[in-house]
């Protein structure tokens, strides 16, 4: 059975609460939630990866792209621990072939705002990454090699371009 799968057949596991009491509910759902909720999309991701690297032909490319979205790091770690025996399969040097481009807001504790797109190879080794911020020179990690970079101008409210300052 799957949690996720590409067929349209979706399902996610809900933890099945039966404690009635809304005191209850409300400290399991703080305590427990978090850590059940990545379990359950950790589980989500490892196997829809599955389905992608087994070469299910209705999981493709795109379609494995899109199960991942934001969680990068995420897929990466599985890749490179959970399927590093694909690592010569087609369909796991597809996902290395082409960058994952993705922007994220970087609040300088100095005050500076920016806005820094970055780039990702799936199953590769991310290595260090780092943002210079401008103003105070502080590195902001971030998970891949920086390849744009905007800072918000106060006095015109509007990014600018600055150099994507990326150190490895
Ligand atoms: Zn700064």
């Amino acid at each position: 059975m799957s949690f996720w799968h590409c067929k349209g057949r979706n399902r996610i596991a809900v933890p099945n609460v039966v404690d009635s009491s809304p005191h209850d509910f409300m400290t399991r759902c703080a305590v427990i939630a978090p850590r059940s909720i990545e379990r359950a999309n950790e589980s989500r991701v490892l196997r829809s990866m599955q389905e992608y690297l087994d070469g299910e032909q209705s999981c493709n490319r795109s379609w494995i792209l899109g199960v991942i979205g934001a969680d990068i790091p995420l897929a990466n770690r599985l890749l490179l621990t959970r399927f590093a025996r694909y690592r010569q399969a087609q369909r796991f040097r597809d996902l290395q072939a082409t960058p994952i481009r993705q922007t994220l807001q970087i609040n300088c504790e100095c005050g500076e705002h920016y806005a820094v797109e970055f780039q990702i190879f799936l199953g590769v080794s991310a290595g260090l990454h780092f943002f210079l911020c401008s103003q105070c020179q502080r590195r902001q990690t971030t998970s891949g090699e920086v390849v744009n970079a905007s800072r918000w101008d106060e006095l015109s409210g509007k990014w600018t371009r600055v150099a994507a300052n990326s150190a490895r």
